[in-house]
């Protein structure tokens, strides 16, 4: 067995090779309690958290700023796959290594309606819960806790995970594993006054709220409002599809050399 120095150093380099532009371990042992009233039992069970991140490409992101456009709808799937290539493969490596990794799916609107059966408290709600679970949008495991804890970001009042280099203008995943690897140290939040993102939500969802671990998601963002929004942009597209609050967000917004 790979010892965990190396093990690290190995599947960085793997999430890399595979495509992955950030790779950070989160330590989730100090909020399993919260894991488990929130995702249950299966997730809590993992005491870490490997999290990766693909990066859009800015050009695209900003013309969402009057957007949306179907060039962000088709590569916002590619890189859910991508996504998905890469987490089943760190979890196939950890797995050979003699470790208990779980690949979380890649979160999307659809995820509680297509995969209801992943989570256990999802999978206790009956048929006529399908569309409560829509609309509270609730995917298996949050990706952005992952990233966060992992040192990826910050959360920021869009609710979007802030990376000081490209904003928001990036996809997570996550692989739950009980590996023991060395955690990396999460970032301060530095949304500070800006409140660019929920001046150009156009439903007014985004409510300007800093993040607090402690509060209600709703003290930050009115998901039903966002999601009928999205809802109607899936009329057009086929799809949901909105991003006018990561093309706002001043991080990442422009180019850096
Ligand atoms: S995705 Fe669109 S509707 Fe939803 S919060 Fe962001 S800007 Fe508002
Ligand atoms: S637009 Fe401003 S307030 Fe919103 S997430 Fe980005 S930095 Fe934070």
């Amino acid at each position: 067995m790979i010892n965990l120095q190396n093990l690290k150093i190995q599947l960085f380099q793997k999430a890399e090779d595979l495509g992955a532009d950030l790779c950070g371990i989160a330590d989730l042992t100090t909020d399993q309690n919260w894991i488990e009233t929130t995702y249950g039992s299966l997730c809590a069970s993992f005491p870490r958290a490997v999290s990766v991140a693909v990066f859009f490409p800015r050009e695209i992101i900003q013309e969402q700023a009057v957007g949306p456009t179907r060039s962000y709808s088709y590569l916002y799937g590619g890189i859910n796959r991508q996504l998905v290539s890469i987490t089943l493969q760190l979890s196939n490596f950890l797995q050979k290594q003699g470790y208990r990794a779980y690949p979380v799916p890649t979160s999307d609107y659809r995820q509680s309606k297509s995969f209801p059966g992943l989570q256990d408290t999802v999978a206790q709600w009956g048929p006529d819960d399908l569309e409560k679970s829509e609309t509270e949008l609730m995917g298996m495991f949050s990706h952005r806790f992952a990233a966060h804890k992992a040192g990826l970001g910050w959360i920021g009042k869009s609710c979007h995970l802030i990376n000081p280099q490209v904003g928001p203008r990036l996809r997570l995943a996550t692989v739950l594993t009980d590996a023991p690897l060395q955690a990396d140290a999460p970032l301060p939040n530095r949304c500070g006054e800006c409140t660019k993102c929920q001046e150009a939500c156009p439903v007014g969802a985004i409510k300007g709220v800093p993040f607090d671990p402690a509060d209600d998601p709703e003290k930050r963002i009115d998901k039903k409002k966002c999601y009928d929004f999205l809802e109607d942009m899936a009329d057009v597209f086929g799809q949901h599809t909105c991003a006018r609050c990561l093309a706002a967000c001043p991080w990442g917004s422009k180019a850096t050399k």
